[in-house]
């Protein structure tokens, strides 16, 4: 075995430098994981292009891979050798969100991440270096390219479940990213009856092939109407807003049934731009808006369990596959609209 191994940090916009480091030794509670996959989410990429991001960050928190070592005092029944999921956003366990049972919200999350001079999950790397409570055992059949997708299985599992999803209701995805994608899939699993809203003809197409009941085209000023002519009137019961835009929550406020759910699972940017709603609208409508933000150790168990049986089929939305020393390329990609997840076997 080589004594060091190759991490990628990214050093300012669409700069990246890749470190060379010993790989380290498991200390208690610690497991080290050689990583086989890693995912491009909309977090890497914003750091990428310096949309949103802090330098030097080292990126990458959708990794699996395969157990390596374990330090002392780390109780599990995965051995070495086998296929895991490293859930690489931290939380303490002990702060105030922690201990009320958000700790996908985790007070102290930005502190936790590891080792000395390193910010960031530190994903896009040959190794990593995480705590236990980091570590699910999947299935040694499930492609890693597939596993490493169970960080945003598991941020939209956090999403379904929060917005109480009923067998027969009417959900409309805005959005048929990646993460509107997962939903749509979810969604199915789960009874509901579809409907997208993605104004980009070859993703709109893409969401009717992966189960769409109905696509419509973007949440603009026709979305209300759109969505109550396929209701009968009555509006959606949910609708999951799955892309960047504020103007999105106004709409879909309009375009929900009594007693429905708006809810917000996209960060939006530029952030601090508001959207006027009418509060009538709740008053008189008793419309839920809520929203969600990551996923917890349940969200996390349910997607590899997910994954593990074998019970979605991820397989359809990974784009792109490219070698560590290909990450730029592969970053370019991911953020063209024509690809949905590129992921990095380093
Ligand atoms: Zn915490
Ligand atoms: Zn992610």
């Amino acid at each position: 075995m080589r004594d060091t191994y190759k991490r990628a940090v990214f050093v300012g916009p669409r700069q990246i430098r890749f470190d060379e480091l010993p790989i380290p030794v498991p200390g208690p509670y610690q497991a080290l994981v050689r990583v086989r996959a890693c995912g491009l989410c909309t977090w890497e990429q914003r750091s990428y292009t310096g949309v949103e991001a802090f330098y030097p960050l080292s990126s990458g928190h959708e990794v699996a891979g395969e157990l390596v070592a374990l330090g002392e005092r780390v109780y599990t029944d995965t051995q070495i050798g086998e296929r895991v999921v490293a859930s690489m956003l931290t939380r303490c366990g002990y702060c105030e969100s922690c201990r009320r049972g958000l700790d996908n919200l985790c007070d102290n999350a930005r502190r936790q991440y590891q080792g000395e001079g390193v910010v960031g999950p530190a994903g896009l790397a040959e190794y990593v270096l995480i705590q236990d409570y980091q570590l699910y055992r999947a299935h040694h059949e499930v492609p890693f390219e597939e596993l490493c997708l169970a960080e945003p299985l598991a941020c939209v599992i956090h999403s379904v479940r929060k917005a109480r999803v009923e067998l027969t209701d009417t959900a409309v995805v805005v959005g048929a990213g990646v993460m509107g994608l997962l939903h749509l899939a979810l969604l199915k699993r789960a009874g509901a009856r579809v409907i997208v809203s993605e104004p980009d003809p070859k993703r709109a197409e893409f969401a009717r092939q992966m189960g769409a009941d109905a696509v419509i085209g973007s949440a603009d000023d026709f979305f209300a109407d759109q969505v109550l002519e396929l209701t009968d009137g009555r509006g959606a019961d949910v609708i999951f807003c799955a892309v960047s835009v504020g103007m999105v929550v106004k709409s879909s406020v309009e375009a929900v049934a009594k007693g429905g759910r708006v809810h917000v699972f996209a960060s939006v940017h530029p952030r601090g731009v508001g959207v006027l709603v009418d509060p009538n609208l709740f008053h008189g409508r008793e419309i839920t808006l809520t929203g969600t933000k990551g996923q917890n150790k349940e969200d996390m168990r349910q997607a590899v369990q997910l994954l593990s049986h074998r019970a979605i089929d991820l397989g359809p939305l990974i784009s792109l596959v490219l070698p560590l020393e290909r990450l730029e390329e592969g970053l370019q990609a991911a953020l063209r609209s024509d690809t949905y997840r590129v992921v990095i076997t380093p």
